[in-house]
């Protein structure tokens, strides 16, 4: 990984700290410093190739996607509302964590 992966893998972990905390929600790519790195803006479409999360692919994300698509959807936004979204949110951190620890 390089320089700029790894600092916006740390971003990305600070953002995930913040929604298990309680103070902040999930704009998907419009607050995840990832994102924004491997947002392909030419072809509209994410870059999987070379982001090294791939939240599409990735089980924990779509865990905490799923779960409040099912559960909280009339509960506006995408944040904890409840304990197994603070369990999903703390394993999608974990897994950015380790992608650290692999370099
Ligand atoms: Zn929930």
């Amino acid at each position: 990984m390089d320089v700029k992966t790894k600092e916006a893998v740390h971003g990305s972990i600070k953002k995930w700290n913040r929604i298990i905390a309680g103070t902040g929600i999930d704009l998907g790519r419009y607050n995840c410093p990832l994102c924004q790195l491997f947002f392909n803006r030419c072809q509209q479409m994410y870059n999987s190739q070379t982001c090294p999360f791939n939240c599409f692919g990735d089980a924990s994300y779509r865990k905490w996607f799923k779960h409040y698509d099912k559960e909280h959807r009339k509960e506006t936004d995408l944040k904890i509302h409840c304990p197994e979204c603070k369990e999903s949110a703390i394993a999608v951190r974990d897994d950015l964590k380790k992608l650290l620890e692999e370099g």
